[in-house]
């Protein structure tokens, strides 16, 4: 367990941590500010690669917090970044948005319809068809590899929970007998490998600050940094008690993080 003074990057889960919804825990942005006055650096990490960079940024700076689009980690970046490294110049089909598209475009991946794919990504498709669903189950029915962004089964919305890709990813079993070969986002090592490249930082003087356990925390006790947990969010005192997963730190809310 470090020493919280010794943390040079706190990366932060947004929902349940920094805001519920579109409103801020109170005083989590006059935090985030204190954090960069101490000279620690700030990430945003988000599993959600329904969405892009822009998105998180508008919405950072709707809740109070200058960010730039350089602050922000999407499970859909860590994803093109494994894709680059172990299928370069492979056929990817992408069960996704077409943000994501825009995303994978960005980093030359060689993106395609249809289902003679050397891969397949699967993410949180809130554009999904069954036209969509049907080529991709397709490509994995094949035996290709199969490569999915997140693990979370929900996505909370104020309409109620959204099907995320965890759920996607039961479809797909259901049909094919095949779960992914690797899912990239939190609580899994290859975005914590590509956060510390992103961040030019070693994973030791890195910290994750979020509300769930088996998420956040999970993530960043299993990947080498210091895991903390706020209870502002989702875990409660029993759930805490409870968890065979333990945070190095417990704090009432962020705001705690002032005074290191
Ligand atoms: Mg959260």
């Amino acid at each position: 367990m470090k020493n919280l003074h010794d943390i040079d990057v706190f990366l932060f889960d947004m929902d349940g941590t920094l805001n519920m919804g579109e409103q801020p825990i109170d005083g989590a942005m006059e935090t985030l500010r204190i954090l960069n006055q101490k000279g620690k650096q700030v990430f945003f990490v988000t599993n959600n690669s329904s969405k892009a960079r822009a998105d998180y940024v508008q919405k950072i700076n709707r809740l109070g917090y200058h960010a730039v689009e350089e602050q922000i980690i999407t499970s859909g970046m860590a994803t093109a970044s494994y894709l680059n490294k172990h299928y370069p110049n492979q056929k990817i089909y992408v069960l996704g948005t077409q943000t994501l598209k825009n995303e994978f475009l960005s980093y030359h991946i060689n993106i395609t319809e249809e289902e003679d794919a050397d891969v397949m990504v699967l993410a949180f498709d809130t554009e999904l068809t069954y036209e969509k669903l049907w080529k991709a189950t397709n490509v994995v029915g094949k035996g290709k590899p199969y490569v999915a962004t997140h693990p979370d089964f929900v996505c909370p919305s104020d309409r109620g929970n959204m099907p995320d890709a965890g759920s996607y990813i039961a479809l797909v079993e259901k049909t094919t007998g095949r779960l992914p070969d690797v899912v990239i986002g939190k609580p899994y090592a290859p975005i914590a490998e590509f956060t510390a490249d992103f961040c030019k930082a070693s994973l030791d003087k890195m910290a994750f600050v979020g509300d769930r356990l088996y998420t956040d925390i999970r993530f960043g006790v299993e990947n080498g940094m210091t895991g903390i947990l706020v209870m502002t969010g989702e875990t409660t005192k029993e759930m805490l008690a409870e968890s065979s997963v333990r945070p190095d730190y417990v704090l009432d809310s962020v705001n705690a993080l002032r005074d290191i």
